[in-house]
């Protein structure tokens, strides 16, 4: 089920096609099988259309959690908590007093909160739709974590010194609705930091083709689009930086930026200068890197011979969605994040790789950012000893050239 839908930034219907995005994922209603990239022909603002309803979508972050790292005992990467790290020395400037509430709005685990905490906060807060988010906060940091999100900010967070949304208003449908609802938590005087991927960087070093058209970002923002969108909701622009975040292996550039309240609410009344040349450039890049993927798959599809497939993300859900793999003769699917478990993908559900013990067809390895890991271990922890084919050079030691 999809709709179609308006700008996030200025609230046209005028989309220009840039990229159709497929998922080989099996339709529940609320997760994102598919969208059309577009610019809007009115502001220049790129996002994703035909996607599900916002109530789908809070449906499948109650349930799903935004971090990658549950199976890692709970705890954060060191290379998350570095990116972190950062993005709180960067705030505690603009936040000299220790006693003003301090909220952040889709804080997973609460590991911003835990870092405000060490440095000397006192009145902090998490908002998060994930059930686990609570338990997982007091256990980590000893912070408290209430169920709610942009659309959903409970009454608690009113009169905010400071709302931090780090990797939230990517996932958002409603994006001016989000905003007006945040900014209205602010004290006269309080601060909204934002922080999201940025479009003018996105880049295929070190992550596979179209990754940043994943399963779950719908809106792609540069800072012209952000500061828009945030005009448009009645707040003024403080400052404005670029940074890395580092979640996986490749490093992810994001535009942070600093808002107020405005006293007077104006339009933005211009294009977004980078976004639609960006978006294409992209699109380009992506193309042209999966152009040899596509060849490697070739030569390991023709022959019809059986393969298991490790990884079920983003990556994989697209190749599967197009030939040849979505024509090839796929025996498994599996992958080492519970999140992904249950899932239909190209008709089969996904499962942990302690599923596919015993048989013997070769393993395509499905997210080339984490080859090396999931090589380790397949082999080390499920004993796995089954050939693997790689998409993307350079090729692990031990991973056969397609
Ligand atoms: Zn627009």
């Amino acid at each position: 089920m999809t709709l179609r839908r308006d700008c996030p930034v200025c609230g046209l219907y005028e989309p220009v096609l840039v990229y159709r995005q497929r998922f080989a994922v099996a339709d529940d209603g609320r997760r994102i099988t598919g969208y059309d990239v577009v610019e809007c022909g009115g502001c220049g603002a790129v996002y994703a259309d035909g996607i599900p309803s916002q109530e789908a979508l809070d449906g499948y972050y109650a349930v799903a959690s935004k971090y990658e790292y549950l199976e890692c005992g709970g705890q954060a990467p060191a290379s998350l908590e570095g990116s972190h790290r950062d993005m709180v020395e960067r705030l505690l400037p603009l936040l000299p007093d220790q006693a003003r509430k301090i909220v952040d709005v889709g804080c997973g685990n609460g590991d911003v909160l835990g870092l405000l905490r060490r440095a000397g906060y006192v009145n902090l807060l998490g908002v998060d739709p994930a059930e686990h988010s609570a338990a997982a906060a007091r256990r980590l940091y000893g912070v408290e974590v209430v169920p709610g999100g942009v659309l959903a900010m409970p009454p608690t967070a009113a009169q905010a010194g400071c709302i931090v949304l780090s990797a939230v208003l990517e996932h958002v449908r409603e994006v001016a609705q989000a905003l007006r609802e945040v900014s209205g938590m602010l004290a006269a005087d309080g601060l909204l930091y934002i922080e999201v991927p940025d479009l003018e960087r996105f880049a295929c070093d070190g992550s596979a083709p179209f990754q940043q058209f994943s399963v779950e970002h719908i809106n792609y923002f540069t800072s012209d689009s952000l500061v828009h969108a945030a005009t448009a909701a009645g707040l003024g622009l403080a400052q404005t930086w670029s940074a890395l975040r580092r979640t996986g292996t490749a490093p992810e550039p994001v535009v942070c930026a600093v808002f107020k309240l405005a006293r007077t609410v104006v339009g933005h009344g211009t294009r977004d200068r980078v976004g639609p040349a960006a978006v294409r450039r992209y699109v380009a890049q992506s193309e042209a890197l999966e152009t040899v993927e596509r060849a490697r798959l070739e030569r390991l599809t023709a022959a019809g011979a059986p393969l298991i497939i490790w990884g079920a993300g983003t990556h994989m859900q697209h190749l599967l969605a197009r030939p040849p793999l979505a024509d090839a003769t796929i025996v498994a699917i599996v992958d080492a994040n519970p999140r992904l478990h249950g899932v239909v993908v190209a008709g089969l559900t996904v499962s942990g790789p302690e599923s596919i013990a015993g048989r013997d067809e070769p393993i395509l390895v499905g997210s080339p950012a984490h080859e090396r890991e999931i090589i380790d271990a397949a082999r080390r922890v499920y004993g796995l000893e089954n050939r693997f084919v790689s998409l993307t050079p350079p090729l692990a030691a031990d991973c056969q050239t397609l």
